[in-house]
């Protein structure tokens, strides 16, 4: 448990906030709106008192979308990352941990929802796995919602409330984990997984006007997209790179391929540890 207080911030920077804790152990959560809503393999969050938590910045500048009667997933309106919501019935906000900045002073400590965990991820470290809710944490149920079956021959994904749908053909160009410090923020996670498809592949099914881009300022490549309805991140049409840059934790199937390297490892959060055996790279290789 760790007590201090430290603030947190949208990948644009119209939302900022502060919390106080004392702050739990961290818990990555697996279910499918997690992962739809950030756009990563998991999300990464941190519970610390309600009365603790205030914005400093940018509070009428938050969408939310009802992910079931009682449970609320706010957004930033600008750029789509996720910010922290109250627990239903409880004097509690839980915030991503991917949007906090400075040391959390606490450290992952358990899966949940692993039962509905991404095909295509690996869980390789050795904290506890719950199938749902761990002991003593409940909450509503996920919420997920069957998703529409992609054309013959194509994967498909959407974003968390279903408007936006994609597919693509044939196999992805290549599929990373990225640990830079734009896609943890982008995401609010603890790293992000992109597959990349060539851009004549990929097509939205329905909602492409839905979607809402946001260039990074500054950036040469670095964007997001996102359901301006439910905030989840969606892929990203890179015309400049011929590429659509999927946050894979938006896909409805397996795409066959799996995640080939972990890249920017040099800024990775501090409080993730990167296991398994997939070779990592300080930035991105040649
Ligand atoms: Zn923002
Ligand atoms: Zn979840
Ligand atoms: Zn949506």
């Amino acid at each position: 448990m760790s007590d201090h207080a430290i603030t947190g911030a949208c990948l644009c920077g119209a939302v900022r906030y502060e919390l106080a804790g004392p702050f739990g152990q961290l818990t990555h959560c697996h279910c499918s709106v997690c992962r739809k809503h950030h756009g990563a393999p998991f999300a990464s969050f941190v519970a610390s008192p309600l009365k603790g938590f205030h914005y400093l910045a940018g509070e009428h500048h938050v969408g939310r979308y009802d992910s079931s009667a009682t449970w609320y997933r706010p957004f930033c309106l600008t750029c789509g990352s996720v910010l922290p919501t109250r627990m239903p019935g409880h004097e509690v906000i839980v915030s991503p941990a991917g949007g906090l900045k400075g040391d959390l002073g606490v450290l992952p400590g358990q899966h949940m929802f692993v039962a509905s965990k991404a095909p295509w991820y690996e869980i390789t470290d050795d904290l506890p796995q719950y199938a749902g809710y761990p002991p003593g944490l409940f909450g509503p149920a996920a919420g997920s919602r069957e998703p529409e079956p992609a054309s013959p021959g194509c994967t498909g994904g959407s974003c968390v409330c279903g408007k936006v749908a994609f597919e693509y053909e044939d196999a992805p160009l290549r599929m990373l984990n990225c640990h830079c410090s734009r896609c943890r923020r982008a995401r609010s996670a603890a790293h992000t997984t992109n597959l990349f498809v060539a851009l004549d592949k990929f097509r939205f099914r329905h909602g492409e006007e839905l979607v809402r881009d946001f260039p990074l300022p500054g950036a040469r490549y670095f964007g997001v997209a996102f359901c301006s309805a439910c905030g989840s991140d969606v892929p990203r049409l890179s015309r400049e790179r011929n590429v659509a840059v999927i946050p894979a934790g938006c896909l409805d199937s397996d795409p066959g391929m799996r995640p080939t390297a972990h890249i920017f490892v040099g800024s990775k959060a501090a409080w993730f540890d990167i296991t398994g055996d997939l070779p990592q790279f300080q930035e991105m290789p040649a």
